[in-house]
């Protein structure tokens, strides 16, 4: 029997790319390009059976009121479709390409609906809606198309799947993997702080995202509670790649990100590279066992005055294997920052990371 672990696992390996001309259903991609283990045809009457909830109409009600149609080199920046992207051509996608469910959160630039794809197999996503004018408002076009061409690229467990995206006149649609268990800040924000055992479990899957991440070249640079998601089974799942930069061996000095999770170095205005990542893989693991950022203060300059001078202090609850980890990834001197590698076989980390021969029927 399958159940809602077995599918979401079944739809992370499916692949809804094609490099072949377009073809007429997704059943047919499904076909020729699911992985060896997953069988569509099983997973299809479950997949139709999953309640996606019930539709409210707010993304009609939403384009009524809101966004503007764009024109210009703009309107042409934002024509996003996946099914004409270069590398990675995916089939074309409508609105009316699926089924509306229930809405999952609102966005700075639009809704999120949970839908399932029309054509069978049926395919359960989160649909991400973008409007146009409200991105070109804030000069975000250039910076939201490379963050679907990034995301688009990644294949990894703990990396939300981007599947496709199109676009109508006021609006850019992302066909997104579906993050069965929300909002990683709002489970921390429930329990305050999380358990050791739990957080390890995190940051080893952070980790190993963070790994893939950088051998492809890209930075991530916001990491923080708010921009991760979690799957169906509690996985942690990296989203967001609004300020994440492809970087093939760049240095870059554009100050971003959130302030808590900024290292010395963006503080200071210098050149940084992908350690800013091991600095906020650092802060994360602080923020979870603790349940506050490090160098929180009152105002920008405090904040960034005790980031300068890595005023990391810990309540006595943290164990030492703990507070060895946090200390190695806080480290000023982007150098002296434990790498990811060695994160991965940190006691801290090893110590929690579930064991591995227990066979999953
Ligand atoms: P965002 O615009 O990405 O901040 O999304 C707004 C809200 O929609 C988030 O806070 C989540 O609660 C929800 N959401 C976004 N993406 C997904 C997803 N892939 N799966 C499930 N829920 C999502």
């Amino acid at each position: 029997m399958a159940t809602v672990a077995t599918l979401t696992r079944q739809i992370a390996d499916l692949e809804l790319n094609t490099k072949q001309a377009p073809q007429s259903d997704v059943a047919k991609l499904l076909t020729k390009f699911a992985a060896p283990q997953t069988k569509p045809s099983s997973s299809k009457a479950f997949a139709s059976s999953i309640d996606i909830g019930q539709y409210d109409g707010g993304l009609e009600i939403e384009n009524e009121e809101r966004g503007q149609v764009v024109a210009g080199d703009a309107a042409e920046e934002l024509a996003l479709d996946s099914s004409t992207s270069g590398p990675n051509p995916t089939r074309e996608w409508s609105l009316h390409s699926f089924d509306m469910g229930r809405p999952l959160g609102k966005g700075k630039f639009g809704r999120v609906y949970m839908v399932r794809t029309k054509a069978e197999p049926k395919y359960i996503l989160a649909l991400k809606t973008l409007y146009k004018s409200e991105l070109i408002a804030e000069d975000i076009q250039r910076q939201t198309r490379r963050e679907i061409e990034i995301q688009q690229n990644l294949r990894h467990p703990n990396i939300l799947r981007l599947y496709g995206y199109f676009h109508d006149e006021k609006r850019i649609f992302l066909m997104l993997e579906f993050a069965g268990k929300g909002e990683m800040y709002k489970q921390l924000s429930k329990v305050g702080r999380f358990s050791e055992r739990r957080s390890a479990r995190y940051i080893d899957q952070m980790t190993n995202a963070l790994i893939y991440l950088h051998s492809k070249h890209v930075i991530h640079r916001d990491i923080k509670p708010e921009n991760l998601l979690l799957g169906l089974n509690g996985e942690l799942k990296m989203g967001d790649f609004g300020w994440s930069v492809h970087a093939p061996g760049m240095r870059r000095k554009t100050l971003c990100g959130t302030l808590d999770y900024l290292p010395p170095e963006m503080v200071e205005g210098k050149e940084h590279d992908e350690r800013v990542d091991y600095w906020a893989l650092g802060v994360l693991t602080y923020e979870f066992v603790v349940g506050s950022a490090p160098f929180e203060a009152q105002g920008t300059k405090a904040t960034y005055g005790r980031i300068r001078s890595v005023d990391l202090k810990f309540p006595a609850t943290i164990s030492a294997e703990a507070k060895d980890l946090i200390t190695r990834l806080l480290q000023y001197d982007p150098k002296k920052r434990l790498p990811l590698t060695q994160v991965l076989n940190h006691p801290w980390v090893v110590k929690y990371r579930p064991r591995r021969d227990v066979v999953e029927a």
